[in-house]
């Protein structure tokens, strides 16, 4: 991917700029203009309106599925990125009730309707209200943590958006939706307690899920090229950690499964090999989750006999539940999985495409990258 940087009438710094540009109705904003273009402009502070509320954005992280908008320009221009933020409210509607100015918030920017057939089958991210997405900073809305204010929607208002505790600090609770993500895939897969899961690709998504399913009680096998990551699943509660390429993964999980295989593996990698793999090293009647595969019209092989003769199910889970906003606000506010130990950098909005370059370009030294508008 190339991300260009095209600089727009950028507004002048200093001490003042917060009070200025909310009275001058002025904000900066990383702005995806299509082709892998992201633009850094002054643009208004979004309105809200009675049942709203105006959130000036600390944190916000870079996720892999903006990632993929950009890189194979998935969506049509212009929209400003960034779900997954958590800030401080400036201004609130006058219907608003459950937040005043001051208070601390982070959002889920999307929910479901509740009244629909996928919503009755609690297919929640396949409803149509759900796909809308609930914050914006202004175009189409796409999240709008890349820029300095976000107008959050009624709905999202009422159902979404989450109090943060005060020992609690922005990027931490930047990962509610995130986690959100991993409990619903554990929660899609029926993960049992003593089960033994492998985890392919141990990325700020793939060490979540790891911790995840820590939690819930599983024995987690973590995969990665990198030494980085897997010294860090190993200190976030992976029984094992192995190097693909370099470790006898299959004995291993042969060893503590008398020979079966593993439960369920969840390919949290964007890697073909990883799926055929996974196909291989679960037991007869396990399962294999994708999570990692966002871009439509992929084509990975599968051995279909895996799926009939062994029985293995092939299923896959994005997005987010809202019922299990709860448990994700109380194992990050709780702090029963580390999120901070997932954040290796931080950049200023003005060095967000150096961000999304480093996140979509993986080392031994990055990890979850954080923005700070
Ligand atoms: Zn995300
Ligand atoms: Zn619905």
């Amino acid at each position: 991917m190339t991300v260009k940087m095209k600089e727009e009438q950028q507004s002048a710094v200093s001490d003042t700029r917060e009070r200025n540009s909310l009275n001058g109705g002025q904000m900066r904003a990383a702005v995806y203009r299509g082709s892998s273009v992201i633009s850094l402009e002054t643009v208004p502070i979004p309105k809200i309106s009675g049942g709203e509320i105006l959130v000036r954005v600390h944190a916000c992280g870079v996720c892999g599925t903006d990632l993929k908008k950009i890189e194979y320009d998935l969506v049509p221009p212009p929209r400003i990125f960034g779900h997954e933020f958590a800030g401080t409210v400036v201004e609130a509607g006058s219907n608003v009730t459950r937040f005043q100015v001051g208070d601390r918030v982070a959002t889920h920017h999307h929910i479901p309707c509740r009244k629909c057939f996928y919503c009755s089958k609690k297919l929640f991210s396949q409803c149509e209200f759900y796909r809308r997405t609930g914050t914006t900073a202004g175009f189409e809305p796409a999240g709008g943590g890349f820029a300095e204010y976000v107008r959050v929607m009624d709905w999202i208002v009422e159902e979404g958006t989450v109090l943060i505790p005060d020992d609690i600090s922005f990027e931490e609770a930047s990962f509610l939706e995130p986690l959100n993500t991993c409990l619903k895939a554990l929660e899609t897969a029926e993960l049992e307690a003593g089960e033994v899961v492998v985890v392919y690709g141990q990325g700020p998504v793939g060490l979540l899920m790891t911790q995840a399913a820590r939690c819930e009680g599983a024995r987690v096998i973590g995969l990665d090229f990198f030494e980085s990551r897997l010294a860090a699943a190993r200190e976030l509660g992976a029984e094992f950690v192995l190097h693909p390429e370099r470790d006898d993964v299959r004995g291993v999980v042969a060893r503590i499964t008398e020979g079966r295989g593993a439960d369920l593996a969840i390919v949290a990698a964007a890697s073909p090999r990883a799926i055929e793999d996974a196909q291989g090293i679960v037991r007869r009647g396990g399962r294999v989750l994708l999570f990692a595969q966002t871009v439509p019209g992929e084509m990975v092989p599968i051995d279909a006999s895996r799926i009939c003769v062994e029985e293995k199910k092939l299923i896959g889970s994005y997005s987010a539940s809202i019922e299990l906003q709860e448990k994700a606000a109380y194992m990050i506010f709780e702090r029963k999985i580390n999120v901070a130990r997932l954040i290796s950098h931080r950049f200023p909005l003005e060095l967000l495409p150096e961000g999304i370059h480093l996140a979509s370009h993986p080392s031994e030294h990055s990890l979850k990258v954080v923005i700070q508008p």
